[in-house]
């Protein structure tokens, strides 16, 4: 295929360079100067985007994924796919589909969950919303790209699907944090700890294969001086993403509020700028209760 690919960050590099080792035509475009290994850069992102079959983007959020989307969509011909794979509110996601799919454009929304080692690995997930024909017109790409691709719905459901997850994530993060520091000051000892949660009905994925404590469970950013990994500033754009979903749809989220508050306390005030979002665990340990 002839793919057109937009936003060639952390994430979208690799993405990128999997699709031309895989033997298809990538046309790239980042506004940094940047190059990716088999990839042709084009000078701009309409240039990029013309005379594809598919056209792929992977930007920082909703306000630049609109901005882009009304350079590239005049410039795509009827019956290009266009897959944008960042993370970004359903709100953006659903106006840029609704904008492409008048233009005669077949539009998904497609985040991934993964992180830049499953971008590198080509092991990502996907999770779609758009029509059917859109989705089966960007699912061999994403098997290049990922190791699973749900289709979740219609557009705006990829998003929705990936918001609830991080969500999850974040709420289960800081469960797990507290739960340690909290086990620290009752004289628990951490292996015996995760030994038993990580078996128990406290058992989830951040305490199994991605656990916030040093030298405990499965090797994890922890072990690395909580160097990400998942950065804490890209949980709260979730966290944030999430809040600004539940506001527009009237769902009662506390615990995803309390979680968007800690981290952005972390990110903000504290030292959690640049630290994974596991280094909660520090965090919480020095800190008594107020
Ligand atoms: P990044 O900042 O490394 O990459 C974004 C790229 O977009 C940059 O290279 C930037 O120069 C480029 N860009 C910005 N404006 C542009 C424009 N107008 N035209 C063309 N290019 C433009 O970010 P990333 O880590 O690659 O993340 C990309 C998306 O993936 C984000 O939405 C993020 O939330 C999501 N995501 C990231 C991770 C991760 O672990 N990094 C995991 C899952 C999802």
């Amino acid at each position: 295929m002839k793919i057109g690919f937009i936003g060639l960050g952390n994430m979208g590099a690799p993405m990128a360079a999997n699709l031309a080792k895989a033997g298809h035509t990538v046309t790239g475009f980042d506004t940094a100067a940047v190059s990716v290994d088999g990839v042709t850069m084009a000078a701009s992102a309409a240039e990029a985007a013309k005379g594809q079959d598919v056209v792929i983007t992977m930007l920082p959020n909703g306000a630049i994924l609109r901005a882009v989307a009304n350079e590239i969509i005049p410039a795509m011909d009827e019956g290009t796919g266009f897959v944008d794979c960042s993370t970004v509110d359903v709100e953006s996601a659903r106006a840029v589909a609704e904008q492409a799919a008048s233009a005669g454009l077949l539009p998904v929304d497609a985040p991934v969950s993964g992180g830049v080692g499953g971008a590198e690995a080509g092991t990502l997930t996907f999770m779609a919303g758009g029509s059917a024909d859109a989705f089966a017109k960007a699912e061999p790409l994403f098997e290049i790209m990922g190791q699973k691709a749900v289709h979740c719905g219609d557009s705006g459901a990829g998003q929705a699907a990936k918001i609830c997850n991080n969500m999850i994530l974040g709420i289960t993060m800081i469960g797990t944090c507290e739960a340690f520091a909290l086990a620290d000051k009752l004289g628990l000892d951490r292996q015996k700890m995760f030994d038993v949660v990580s078996t128990s009905s406290g058992y989830s994925w951040s305490m199994n294969a991605y656990c916030p404590a040093p030298g405990v469970g499965p090797k994890s950013p922890a072990d690395n001086d909580y160097k990400p990994g998942f950065a804490a500033e890209l949980m709260l754009k979730d966290l944030r993403l999430s809040q600004q979903a539940a506001e527009a749809a009237d769902a009662d989220t506390p615990l995803g509020e309390a979680a968007t508050r800690l981290y952005e306390q972390f990110v903000e005030n504290e030292d959690g700028l640049g630290r994974d979002f596991s280094a909660m665990l520090p965090r919480f340990e020095k800190r008594h209760r107020t």
